[in-house]
């Protein structure tokens, strides 16, 4: 079980500390994603060494390879990629709805999917998300939700979101009867689209449950980023402190302030391992990172070919410390798979990093001018 203390604000922004079976998280914390079972072209030393303290983990990907069979056989994904700080899984919802190509039959029974990787047929309910998760043994798990799109209609977005509250109560019930002691901590995920009113409706019926902690979901967060504000601006102020806020799919940088001067605690992307994978490096404002080049550099452009400079000056980590830009940007011309490594390490860390200076901006009381120097 999790527990959150409230440490400090800083406006509506939160400094906090989550304890968890693994160990303890201070918030606001970036998670790095961790899709099947790894952050890719990373091991679990060097992750910890990004400054990194809980990565995610997809259920929908590890349910069908390498399966629950197999996790089973290890006892739990924190023994099987060899990380002994905190994990959470998401519920498999949103890959269900995103990766099956549109084979998707949603009942309020569940959701019958095609499988991304080998066209077969699979069912995940409310009741196997649970299973599955449980199986998996990580800290935070998250209700089996609909996520709705960020274009989804009014008359859609109010059965889905119904549906999402109905299943969060089977969730609830095939929790209890898995987990009795509660090693596991469950948190409600907010849907209803873009719509103020199932929002509301949405984020009551979630607390009415007396969970661990709230997500906030569906396509919009993090995907529409006027719409993100202004859901967050609708709902956070209705979450008791004492609960942890989860915006789930948020990674840019400015998205990051954003929710932070909100009132929001964690957040997970796959983007700065994406990005790394193609060249695409993160910058601070010290090195012209700004909104408009989203704090990006490409790193294979010929300007960089000559730099014997790290990709970010403020930057502590591995890549920062020991390798140019130079170096970075021949290994990327040449397609070497060290690459991948060192970009990720960096963008990874730099994230973390920007979480550190929150943090500490918040225990100042200077939140806001921190984030006039980033965002502008
Ligand atoms: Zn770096």
């Amino acid at each position: 079980m999790i527990s959150y203390s409230l440490l400090k604000t800083s406006g509506k922004a939160r400094r906090g500390k989550i304890t968890t079976p693994h160990g303890e998280i201070e918030t606001p914390v970036f998670m790095p994603v961790g899709t099947a079972g790894t952050v890719k072209s990373l091991t679990s030393n060097q992750i910890a060494e990004t400054g990194s303290q809980i990565v995610l983990a997809n259920t929908y990907h590890l349910y069908l390879r390498p399966g629950m069979d197999v996790i089973g056989k290890f006892g739990g994904i924190h023994h099987f990629m060899h990380w002994d700080k905190p994990i959470l899984t998401d519920s498999g919802g949103f890959q269900v709805f995103s990766l099956s190509g549109g084979l998707t039959k949603v009942t309020d029974e569940g959701v019958l999917f095609k499988s991304h990787i080998d066209g077969s047929m699979h069912h995940i309910s409310p009741e196997i998300s649970m299973q599955i998760q449980h199986v998996l043994g990580s800290d935070i798990i998250m209700a089996f939700d609909e996520p709705i799109k960020d274009d989804a209609p009014y008359q859609y977005a109010i059965e889905s979101s119904q549906r999402t509250i109905r299943w969060l109560d089977r969730c609830i019930k095939e929790w209890h009867t898995l987990d009795p002691e509660r090693k596991q901590s469950l948190f409600g995920i907010v849907q209803g689209g873009i719509y103020r009113d199932l929002r509301l409706e949405s984020i009551h019926k979630t607390l009415d449950a007396n969970l661990e902690g709230i997500a906030i979901g569906g396509e919009t967060i993090g995907y529409n980023k006027e719409r993100t504000k202004e859901i967050l601006d609708w709902i956070l102020d209705e979450i008791p402190c004492n609960l942890p806020r989860y915006t789930m799919g948020v990674g840019d940088i400015d998205d990051i302030f954003e929710v932070v001067a909100r009132g929001v605690d964690m957040f997970d992307c796959v983007s700065p391992t994406r990005l790394a994978r193609n060249g695409a490096l993160l910058i601070s404002p010290a090195e012209g990172g700004n909104k408009k080049n989203k704090y990006r550099l490409g790193i294979s452009k010929a300007e960089y070919a000559m730099q014997d400079i790290p990709i970010d000056r403020t930057c502590q980590c591995y890549t920062c410390t020991n390798y140019s830009r130079g170096y970075l940007c021949h290994l990327f011309r040449s397609h070497e798979l060290l690459a991948n490594t060192l970009a990720s390490i960096h963008n990874v860390a730099m994230l973390a990093q920007v979480c550190e200076k929150i943090r500490g901006s918040i225990e100042n009381d200077t939140f806001a001018s921190l984030m006039k120097e980033w965002i502008g």
